[in-house]
């Protein structure tokens, strides 16, 4: 039976419909169990695609209406966390602002006023090398890895979404990425939105789930939904990479501890 534990609410001001809609194409979907986990707030107005930073309590009661409503279904409580140096604080406290299931930890900013997924950036593509950006998008996600602060780490190599890729083999970028994953024994995510987005490929690329296999990295396998009708997207293509880059289980998350369970 399959989850998906990636999933937005109106909040973040760049997702449609209401946390019942994902419920309704949760079950629909056939999944057994599914979170949300929006944007995190952060301490300050810090871009427009988050909650705001006295929003938290809202998420809280909008999941815990929407829990209430579905008594039956099994539905848990996450927050997708950027990781931003100097902030790991913030985390932690938000960490201790709610009973969490999971904590997703996620690297979309390279710089500090550079959100490497926003379209509004593309630009800035032209004037660096693809090389370094890679570079650095790596090394900040090796460090949230370090932090230790997540239970699984989210959409591996979100910095390939425009399709901006580096000549050669990009193992180059990512091995000690997935060392520092094992090292740390925290989840990596399979995310299908990549399919979604200009370079149509999943998160991450074949290469890397293979790598990550190697070394007995355990995987969660979510679509990432800022609509309902994204619940469960592309599931059957994203089960199938895992299963055939050897994978034979997937983890499940409750009050922060996750539990492997059969592939389905
Ligand atoms: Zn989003
Ligand atoms: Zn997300």
């Amino acid at each position: 039976m399959r989850t998906d534990y990636h999933m937005h609410t109106p909040l973040c001001g760049h997702a449609a419909g209401m946390p019942r809609d994902y419920v309704l194409a949760a079950q629909k979907a056939g999944l057994a169990e599914i979170g949300f986990s929006d944007h995190n707030p952060m301490p300050t107005q810090f871009d427009d695609w988050r909650m705001a930073p006295d929003q938290l309590p809202v998420y809280l009661k909008m999941i815990a209406e929407v829990q209430s409503e579905f008594p039956d279904y099994p539905i848990r409580l996450g927050l997708e966390c950027d990781f931003i140096p100097n902030f790991e604080g913030h985390i932690r406290y938000l960490a201790d602002q709610a009973d969490w299931d999971y904590l997703i930890g996620s690297v979309h900013y390279v710089t500090p006023d550079w959100d490497i997924d926003n379209p509004k950036h593309l630009k800035r593509w032209t004037e660096h090398p693809v090389e370094d950006i890679w570079q650095s998008y790596f090394d900040a996600y090796t460090k949230m890895v370090e932090s230790c602060l997540f239970d699984f780490v989210a959409h591996p190599d979100l910095v390939k979404k425009f399709g901006h890729r580096p000549a050669g083999d990009l193992s180059r970028f990512y091995l000690r990425t997935l060392d520092a994953i094992a090292e740390a024994g925290v989840t990596l995510e399979i995310n299908t939105a990549g399919l979604r987005k200009d370079v149509r490929e999943i998160y991450p690329s074949r290469d890397f789930l293979v790598a990550a296999h190697a070394r007995h990295i355990p995987i969660v396998i979510n679509s990432d939904a800022h609509d309902p009708k994204e619940v469960g997207a592309d599931f059957d293509l994203a089960y199938a990479l895992a299963r055939e880059v050897g994978y034979t289980k997937v983890m499940r998350f409750a009050k922060r501890k996750a539990k492997a369970v059969g592939i389905a």
